[in-house]
């Protein structure tokens, strides 16, 4: 059997208790997990503070290490399997994962060489002849990071790697459901020769592990991803400590009659679906101008047909399990709650075990929770729309503010478009799932504050001091 152990002062151990992990498709035992309790939750913090103060692991260092680790992780033939154990995810979107994940190790390795400050021009200031000006970035100290069940690698890669990068410890609580694929991306930064007094690993809920660490003095920095009420608790219990709250969100996509529908067609049918919806940027709002409804629906439909749902580990699996039973008894009842006001069905809408089969609604009422609440799961609402300003407005009508995506050879509405939707990212000819992990990345309004991306987060997780320097 499996074992998912801890990291604490750079050795592998077995927890104070352990659980069962379990196989999202067929409830299977796939891993034996070991969980922190309060002690070992105390003893890995002040291990990795003690060492971010003493272990001497300079910028080049970081950078040979993060990029060893990203072509070691490449090679990692159980990764795959390790993720769809962990999430269900079919075998296309766990691979695409690694790639992700792999390109964020590289690009946080590269950024670790360019962590500077600036020369401040105080010569433009009166008073201040003879006296210079920079700034320098040092590291925040300790950096909690708690991470999410839908990115078990990347978005553990994006909280990990850009904190290494800028010289921080790191405390890792992954979530209580993927445990295995952030316990190799450890593996691959050890290998890689960090040093792993850096490092810790933390299993275990949220309700004890994540709110232990909550409730510490010693993280300096608490970089998290996961839904806007946790994001909110953590921000209400950590002070004046800096966050990065990368938080929830209902994303919506417009496709203008004059678009390329073929394109748009195939590109938001893998950002509705892909990790069966169970993606912050998802698209759970499609608006179609209605000139085209009839034309774009028709390709949807197309690109649906045929496609393998069920099992993950199926060849050219396209949609497997959700994470939970308890999410798929959700996800159906909004769809039956819709289905009841009278709502049409134009695809998908049945349910077997923990699996959604791809959905596609019509005419659903917008108070109604699968159109108003985040759905995070297989279901897209298509709305047709006459007038492009107001659908501007509907897209901006969430508490949310992640991204959105527009599909338009038409300039004026497309810059309309990114000058009107209040976001963290707008795609122009991309779905509102359009992401590079180069990019800064981050959400306004309840999804969040705070930018990922390796440059940003290295911005975030240093602290920049000024320094001046007059004559002797
Ligand atoms: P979640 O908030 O339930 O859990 C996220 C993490 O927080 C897990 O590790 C969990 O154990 C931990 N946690 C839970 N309660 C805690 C507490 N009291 N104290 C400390 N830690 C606690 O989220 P989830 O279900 O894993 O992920 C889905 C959510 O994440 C969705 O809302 C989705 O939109 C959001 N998300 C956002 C982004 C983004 O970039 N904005 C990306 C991915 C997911």
């Amino acid at each position: 059997m499996r074992q998912a152990r801890l990291l604490i002062d750079g050795a592998w151990v077995d927890g104070a208790s352990t659980s069962e992990l379990r196989d999202k498709y067929d409830g299977s035992v796939v891993a034996e997990v070991h969980e922190a309790d309060r002690e070992q939750v105390e003893r890995a913090l002040a291990a990795v503070a003690e060492a971010q103060a003493t272990v001497d692991f300079p910028h080049y260092r970081r950078y040979e290490v993060l990029t060893r680790a990203a072509a070691l992780l490449q090679q990692r033939g159980d990764v795959v399997a390790a993720i769809v154990d962990d999430t269900g995810f079919t075998v296309a979107d766990a691979e695409r994962e690694v790639g992700r994940a792999v390109q964020t190790l590289t690009i946080s390795g590269e950024e670790a060489k360019r962590i500077h400050g600036e020369m401040v021009p105080l010569h433009g200031a009166p008073g201040a002849d003879g006296r210079l000006a920079f700034t320098v970035r040092h590291p925040v100290g300790v950096v909690a990071a708690i991470t999410p069940f839908n990115s078990p690698l990347n978005t553990v890669a994006h909280k990990v790697a850009p904190a290494l990068a800028a010289g921080n410890g790191v405390v890792l609580k992954p979530a209580a459901y993927t445990p295995l694929s952030a316990g190799i991306l450890v593996e691959v930064l050890l290998e890689a020769g960090l040093p792993p007094e850096l490092l810790a690993v933390l299993n275990g809920s949220g309700s004890t592990v994540g709110e232990w660490l909550l409730q510490s003095p010693v993280p300096a920095f608490y970089a998290f991803t996961g839904s806007t009420e946790v994001g909110r608790h953590i921000r209400a219990a950590v002070g004046l400590r800096k966050t990065q709250l990368e938080l929830g969100s209902l994303a919506s996509t417009i496709v203008c009659a004059d678009a390329d529908l073929d394109r748009a067609a195939t590109a938001c049918v893998g950002a509705a679906f892909r990790k069966a919806g169970q993606v912050c940027t998802s698209i759970q709002r499609l608006y179609v101008e209605r000139g085209a409804l009839d034309d774009f629906a028709g390709r949807l439909a197309a690109e649906l047909g045929g496609r393998v749902v069920g099992d993950p580990r199926q060849q050219g699996g396209f949609v497997g399990p959700v994470i939970s039973a308890r999410d798929a008894d959700r996800i159906e009842s909004w769809i039956q709650q819709a289905q009841q006001k009278g709502a049409d069905v134009v695809a998908g809408g049945t349910r077997d075990g923990q699996v959604i089969a791809p959905t596609v609604l019509a005419n659903v009422d917008p108070a109604d929770d699968v159109f108003s609440q985040e759905v995070f799961g297989p279901v897209v609402n298509l709305v047709p729309f006459d007038d492009f300003d107001t659908t501007l407005d509907d897209v901006n009508d969430t508490p949310y503010g992640l991204a959105a995506g527009i599909f338009t050879r038409d300039i004026g509405r497309a810059l309309q478009a990114a000058e009107t939707l209040r976001m963290g990212s707008v795609h122009i000819n991309e779905t509102s799932s359009s992401r590079v992990d180069l990019m800064p990345y981050g959400g306004v309004k309840e999804s969040g504050a705070g930018v990922e991306g390796p440059r940003y987060a290295i911005e975030e997780m240093t602290e920049q001091r000024l320094v001046t320097m007059g004559r002797p």
